[in-house]
């Protein structure tokens, strides 16, 4: 199914044309410019423990200006949360960790990536204990996961398979985290560079003639950056070929701008096959100021040329309630197609007091 077909079977009964159709069913239609209204989103965690309070919650939310929300959990809590949501007005999104998942340690260690030093993460992973990223290049690892994606896919009314730690670990922390992990990363270091398994290595090999663990300085050679970037591109094809089938969409959490983004965990993701993507905009993690966040956000609406939308991720614990606000509005001024909180329950009061009147603008973009 091409892509036509697939968004005019997405949005069955509603207009077609224009951007904010991307976003499927619960999308008004397109206004005459050609672009919808704004569109706001939170990420959630924690437990839902009763349905009752968690749709008040959403109702507040809904209230504050809110229209989609994206939170993990399994294919039981997605059939129940879905309605639950809808009766809502609001939108939700299965939250899904792609390429780091611990699961298959035990029965499937050889899945799993292998640093430039030789130690897999399924022994050994960086910086913390949960970072056992799965190898991307194996059809093992792409094929569990067409199976997950197809599963979650398959439930009424979900509005995306929403892809998060859809990349390679970090090959360089965001600066702010350096003294946290007592870390200088002014460069690639081995134990931080991945995959060098056998089967990366095996088929760029076959490609380029050449063993990945052999060039004299890996950091620059650019084919073999090229084919990293290439092959989280094609899982996230994939993926998308998959979800898509189903007539669902896929959206992604990426790094927050396209260069950041491929220097730190290999993805490109202007070129990859998804609906909206919501880039993390965290400035606090690259030591910027509140301004830098309009600077991150046009330059992957510009890259994006209008090919899918954009929304800016917005780190709530950095951002007092009046910087809130700003960062809205520089997420506004930088041509996004709206915000995402991180996260939509750790916001207080007067978060929301400060936020909500910039939420109400939600024409003219
Ligand atoms: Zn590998």
């Amino acid at each position: 199914m091409n892509r036509r077909d697939f968004l005019a079977g997405a949005a069955a009964g509603a207009a077609v044309l224009g951007r904010c159709a991307v976003l499927g069913a619960f999308s008004p239609p397109a206004t005459p410019a050609g672009r919808g209204p704004r569109k706001h989103w939170a990420w959630l965690r924690g437990e839902v423990t009763s349905m009752d309070d968690w749709r008040r919650s959403l109702a507040r939310m809904k209230a504050a200006g809110i229209d989609a929300i994206l939170i993990g959990g399994n294919a039981d809590f997605y059939r129940r949360a879905v309605p639950a949501a809808a009766a809502e007005g609001l939108e939700l999104h299965a939250w899904i960790f792609t390429m780091m998942r611990g699961e298959h340690v035990k029965t499937h260690p050889d899945w799993y990536a292998v640093s430039r030093a030789g130690v897999s993460t399924a022994v050994k992973p960086p910086y913390v204990d949960y970072y056992r990223f799965m190898c991307p290049s194996r059809d093992e690892v792409r094929h569990w996961l067409a199976g997950y994606v197809r599963e979650l896919a398959a439930i009424d009314g979900l509005a995306s398979v929403h892809l998060d730690y859809i990349r390679y670990p970090d090959v360089i922390l965001p600066v702010a985290l350096w003294p946290k992990y007592n870390l200088v990363q002014d460069k690639e270091y081995p134990e931080f560079d991945f995959c060098y398994c056998e089967v990366c290595r095996d088929r760029f090999k076959r490609a380029s003639g050449l063993d990945p663990q052999q060039l004299g300085d890996p950091p620059s050679h650019q084919a073999w950056l090229q084919y990293r970037y290439d092959t989280i591109t094609d899982v996230v094809g994939l993926i998308a070929k998959e979800v898509h089938a189903q007539k669902k969409l896929v959206t992604a959490a990426v790094f927050p701008t396209p260069a950041i983004a491929r220097k730190l965990v290999r993805q490109e993701w202007t070129r990859w096959t998804l609906d909206a993507v919501l880039p993390m905009i965290y400035n606090g993690f690259y030591k910027e100021e509140v301004p830098w966040i309009e600077r991150a956000t046009r330059e992957g609406v510009q890259a994006l040329a209008g090919r899918i939308p954009l929304y800016s991720g917005l780190y709530v614990p950095d951002l007092p309630p009046a910087d809130l606000a700003r960062a809205a509005r520089f997420v506004i001024a930088g041509g996004a197609d709206g915000i995402c909180l991180f996260q939509g329950n750790s916001l207080t009061p007067e978060h929301w007091q400060a936020l909500t009147p910039v939420l109400a603008q939600k024409g003219g973009a």
